[in-house]
Order: structure tokens, then sequence, then C-alpha cells
């Protein structure tokens, strides 16, 4: 069955004239999956509709943060309130209060915390807190892990024997991310040996405590545990980048879940009810350090802008109510349950990783625990899965390497609609192969 994407071609093609690849950010592209990006007119709950027509029940929830589904009312109705009173002032109002309050007293780590426009500026922000701390120039990060685009973060899975980190992307100087150590995810050794070698010279480990930007990878029992006294014992900060995890997971996102106390908790996505929104805090005496009353500069214009924390406030207010993530958690549960009958049934090797709302099914016969088994996976074979659910009008992600979110708008009746297509995407899929 062929899509009807005449419109959404149409529009791709001035798009590309204008931005590169048409789009604002790469992962939108569909190049992953060789295919023509559907543009969106409106959405409403689960469901997204583009410029053909065609309607599609979403998964990717604009890559996490729509968690209430879209255009839910409460937000709605908030945004358009605080619209209506000033989009943006340069000056303090108590939305921003009311939202560092509510993400105060759902992670107990948090003493105080700064808002930022984005994720990207909140673990840059964090990082840079970190060295000022600690008087310290080197940090940890985990291939496969992603934390925004800051020059001396991109750096993924290179030549694995090598520690300091290679960049890239052309346009990072060498010498920008010579401070950098790659250190692989769930290997506990590989962080021990950078922490010998570079003794008292790392600020911070940061990581994804739940990874989630190689497709969905949960932390082994002890790897989380072992990270924490590492740092501790080396005076160095851990930062968990919970961009992601932060209130999908839960309340206290997967610090709580996994019982761990980092110094440094660096959120976004979900905080700003699909505005954008980020925000990185801790300890008071760590945090005292940010400029206007510490040395450690930080600033943004619309930072704890008015609309995007009134979004924030009625989304994390909406999650607060009881039941919510036993909900979010079994509903998910039923679609992997279904999936895993499917998977049988068509005698499809593929491993399916979940924590909470958020999984992937990684297209490979081995377990996935770190970045180099995520890249096993046949993403050919997810690209044509992809395809094939898309034109029964399920919207995956269009990357083997990104999380499936469920959100509070999915009912069991669009769990039906889904394991339906998804038997039949897998059919066409495996013939193919
Ligand atoms: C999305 C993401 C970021 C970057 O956030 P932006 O708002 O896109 O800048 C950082 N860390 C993690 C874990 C993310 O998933």
């Amino acid at each position: 069955m062929e899509l009807k994407l005449n419109n959404s071609k149409r529009l791709y093609k001035i798009a590309e004239r204008l931005m590169p690849g048409g789009v604002n950010s790469p992962v939108r592209s569909f190049k992953a999956v060789d295919g023509t990006p559907v543009f969106i007119s409106s959405a409403k709950g689960p469901w997204i509709y583009d410029e053909d027509g065609n309607k599609y029940i979403d998964y990717i929830a604009s890559w996490g943060p729509l968690i209430l589904g879209h255009t839910h009312n409460d937000v709605v109705r908030a945004v358009k309130k605080a619209a209506e009173n000033g989009t943006s002032y340069g000056a303090p109002c108590v939305d921003e209060i009311n939202l560092a309050s509510l993400i105060v007293k759902s992670f107990p780590s948090i003493d105080m915390l700064r808002m930022t426009s984005s994720g990207t500026e909140a673990t840059m922000s964090a990082v840079r807190l970190s060295r000022a701390y600690t008087k310290r120039d080197f940090i940890i990060k985990f291939e496969g892990c992603y934390h925004g685009h800051a020059d001396y973060l991109l750096v993924k899975a290179g030549s694995g024997a090598t520690t300091f980190g290679t960049p890239s992307s052309p346009g990072v100087p060498k010498g920008f991310t010579n401070n950098t150590l790659l250190a692989r995810y769930n290997d506990i050794r590989s962080v021990e040996r950078l922490f010998s070698k570079y003794e008292n010279q790392i600020a911070c480990v940061l990581i994804e405590p739940v990874a989630a930007n190689m497709g969905v990878v949960p932390p082994k029992n002890g790897f989380l545990e072992g990270l924490r006294k590492l740092a501790q014992d080396s005076g160095t900060l851990l930062i968990f980048d919970e961009v992601i995890t932060g209130f999908r997971l839960g309340l206290g996102g997967a610090q709580k879940t996994y019982n761990i106390k980092p110094d440094l908790t660096c959120l976004g996505k979900i905080i700003g009810g699909g505005f954008p929104v980020g925000a990185y805090g801790g300890r008071k005496e760590i945090m005292s350090m940010i400029a206007p009353i510490g040395p450690v500069y930080h600033a943004g214009t619309l930072s704890g802008n008015p609309v995007a924390m009134a979004a924030g406030v009625a989304t994390i207010n909406k999650l607060r109510e009881k039941g919510t993530y036993k909900r979010l958690n079994e509903l998910t549960q039923s679609l992997i349950e279904g999936l895993h009958k499917i998977l049988k049934k068509l005698g499809i090797k593929a491993q399916i990783n979940s924590v909470g709302s958020m999984f992937t099914i990684f297209f490979t016969d081995r377990e996935v625990f770190d970045y180099e088994s995520a890249l096993t996976s046949d993403t050919k074979m997810y690209s044509r899965f992809f395809k094939n659910l898309l034109s029964a009008g399920i919207m995956f992600p269009p990357s083997q390497f990104e999380a499936v979110f469920v959100s509070l708008a999915h009912t069991e009746r669009e769990i039906d609609i889904t394991l339906r297509a998804v038997y039949k995407a897998l059919k066409e899929t495996a013939s193919r192969g």
C-alpha cells in the first residue's frame, strides 16, 4: 500500500531550497530510513495529521516532550492564557517559581535550578559548572549517549582504542574535544581505567542514566551505583542527563527509579510541555556558583519564558495526578507484549529494550546493552519496517536508534490498531528481506 504524499513531496522540495535537508533538526528528514518526511498540519491526542490528509498514530511525541499527547486541553488553555498576558518580559514571573517548585518537589537531589531554552544549553551549562566547582578540565561521557550539540559533547564512538575524544563533526577543532574522555555504557571497568589514568583531573561524569539516544538501553544492575561511588571517591561530580527520562520514568526521573542521587541533573523535553525549555539543577552549594550570585556565567534572553513555563506547569500538574505512570507503563507493557507475540509468530529475531513508557525494537539477535551491540542491528530492515508501518498509519521514529514513546493520550484502542498494523508491516518487511 502506497501512501499518497503529493503535498508533502511538493513542500519538501521548497523546504530543501530554504533549509539544509529541508529541516531544522536532522532526524526529521527521514534520511536514516531513506524516505521523504511528511509535513504535519495538525495533531490531537495520539493522532497526527499530514498535509495530504493522512493520519497516523504518533509514537514520536515530538521526540519525547508530549507525554500527555498532542494539544492536551490543560496545556492549550494554560498557553493561551499566558500568551494573552504577555509572551516574554525579560523580567521574573510567577510561573518560573511554579515550575521550579514542581521540579524541586519531584527531584530530591535538586535544591536549586536554572532554566534554559533547550536541553543542549542545560548540559553545556552543567558541564561548565562542574568544571568551575571542581577546578578540573576533563569530563567523561559514554559512547552512544547524546547530550545536545555542544562542540565537546559531539564525540561518539570512534576507535575504541583511543581515550581522547575525536570530534564526530567537522567544525569542531580537535582541541575542543581533548578534554572529553569516552567510556563504554554499562562497562564500569572502562570508567575505572579513566579514573586511574586521570587521577584527580576529572570534573564530571555525564550520562543518560537510561540511554535513549542509541535506542533504549537500560543500565545494568550496579552500573549507576558504580559510577556514583567512583565519582564520590574522586571528588568528581556525577551529572545525570535526564532530558528524556525526567518526568518520563516517573516524577523523580531515572534517579528515583534506580535510587541514585546525582550531583547535578539536566532536564528538558517534558518540562516544557512542547515548548523550548531546559533546566539544570542540584545542591545549593554547587548552584550558588552561578551568576549573578556566583562567578559562573549563564544567561538566556528567553530563559524562563512565561508561555513555556505555563505549558510546563500544566504538563507536570497533570502528571502528578494519581495513577498516571501506572497507566502509562501498563499500556506500554501491553503494546510490548503484543510485539513479542508477533515477532515470535513471524519468527523474526529482534530485541525489545524498554523502561517505563519508552522502548526500542532492535533488529538483532544480540542482547543490546551498549553502543557496539546496538550497532549490530539491521538498519535496512528497520527502514523497511518503518515505511510499511507509516503506510499503515503508524508513526514510529524514523531511525533504528531512537525511542518509541507512549503517551497518556494513547488508549487500548490505539494499541490494538497499532498491533494489527505492526503484524502486517513486519510480515511484509520479513518477506522482502
Ligand atoms: C534531546 C536531548 C538533549 C538535547 O536537548 P535539545 O532540547 O534538543 O537541545 C540532551 N540530552 C538528551 C538525553 C536528549 O535526549
